[in-house]
């Protein structure tokens, strides 16, 4: 493919494999179906969007949750994936047997008509909060994310903190940057992140009242309409190049997909959501996809010896580096 001769193959980058820790992380990625559809989504989900967690595979992941105490974090992801009927059920079975849940919430869904319980519901459930908000300038978010995201997003804040989110020590509320999509050749990282945490704390406090824990930056891997939002611009190989010129090896420890399992609505696993919207599956020894019923059939999760890669893995590695729970070191 064209793009090999310009860049360094991102396993030759890192002279050795990218070995699979202990799973601890199990991400699940209930469906493409989501009330918004903004520009940078990885996903390329939208309203329209059909593809969602089968019955079956949510019973598969019920059992998947129960058996295996050595995941400490469920995380839900989507699309928006309270919209799927899977997602309380997945909820309660996580905190059944005590892990963690992470939701990856846009805010905007609790003002959808049959969603309006889901802050008090979050609360109830001790639910990590992990919100969508790309910048705290009211334009530059409803750009990405559609005309009055921002406004939305800031009724929901407010509501998850009446409800406790952001100074209830069991409530954690975690905020989301992405970079803006570049115009042009001149591209950037996301700002430090620390920095930028006090930064969005002082606004969202001053101007509306709002506390949260932590801000995480993430960049904008090319997947999905970002990837092609570059290709339309003709960006997509200068930012690659760009990714790969920032490279810090000082990430490559932490990188997410070391010790999560990401797994789609039809049940195949993948190493992260990336990889999931790319269609690399995750391999075992012998080089075979896997799928939840096997992990379920070995009574192991721990079947992947290497992390599938690709060009875009230098998202996660530039720079601070980035993953779904922001920076992974300090720049
Ligand atoms: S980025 Fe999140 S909120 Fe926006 S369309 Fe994608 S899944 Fe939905
Ligand atoms: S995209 Fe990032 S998290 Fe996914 S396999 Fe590549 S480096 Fe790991």
């Amino acid at each position: 493919m064209q793009t090999t001769s310009i860049f360094t193959n991102f396993n030759q980058k890192l002279k050795t494999p990218l070995t699979k820790k202990k799973i601890t992380v199990l991400q699940i990625n209930l469906g493409k179906r989501c009330n918004l559809a903004c520009t940078h989504c990885h996903v390329e989900a939208s309203p329209k969007r059909t593809e969602e967690l089968s019955p079956e595979i949510c019973t598969q992941l019920i059992e998947l949750i129960h058996k295996f105490p050595e995941i400490e974090i469920v995380d839900l992801t989507g699309g928006a994936p309270e919209m799927n009927y899977g997602f309380k059920p997945l909820v309660e079975a996580a905190r059944a047997t005590n892990k963690q849940v992470i939701v990856r919430s846009n805010l905007t869904i609790y003002f959808v008509e049959g969603f309006g319980d889901l802050p008090e519901y979050f609360a109830q459930n001790q639910i990590r909060v992990v919100a969508s908000l790309p910048c705290y300038l009211a334009d530059n978010v409803d750009k990405m994310r559609g005309a009055g995201v921002f406004d939305d997003s800031i009724k929901a804040l407010q509501w998850l903190n009446r409800v406790g989110y952001g100074h209830e020590p069991n409530l954690i509320l975690d905020l989301v940057y992405n970079p803006q999509l570049p115009r042009g050749e001149k591209f950037a990282l996301a700002p430090e992140q620390n920095m930028l945490e006090q930064d969005y704390k002082k606004f969202l406090k001053d101007n509306f009242d709002i506390q949260f824990n932590n801000l995480f930056t993430i960049t904008n891997l090319p997947v999905g309409r970002t990837k092609l939002y570059l290709e339309r611009k003709k960006l997509y190989l200068p930012y690659l190049q760009f990714l790969e010129s920032h490279f810090n090896a000082s990430t490559v420890e932490h990188l997410m997909c070391r010790n999560e399992i990401s797994i789609d609505y039809l049940g195949n696993v993948y190493d992260c959501d990336f990889n999931q919207m790319m269609n690399l599956p995750a391999k075992n020894a012998h080089g075979e996809n896997l799928t939840v019923t096997q992990l379920l059939a070995a009574s192991n999760l721990d079947l992947i010896s290497e992390v599938q890669t690709a060009a875009y893995c230098y998202g996660c590695t530039a720079g601070s580096g980035s993953s779904c729970g922001g920076a992974l070191v300090e720049n």
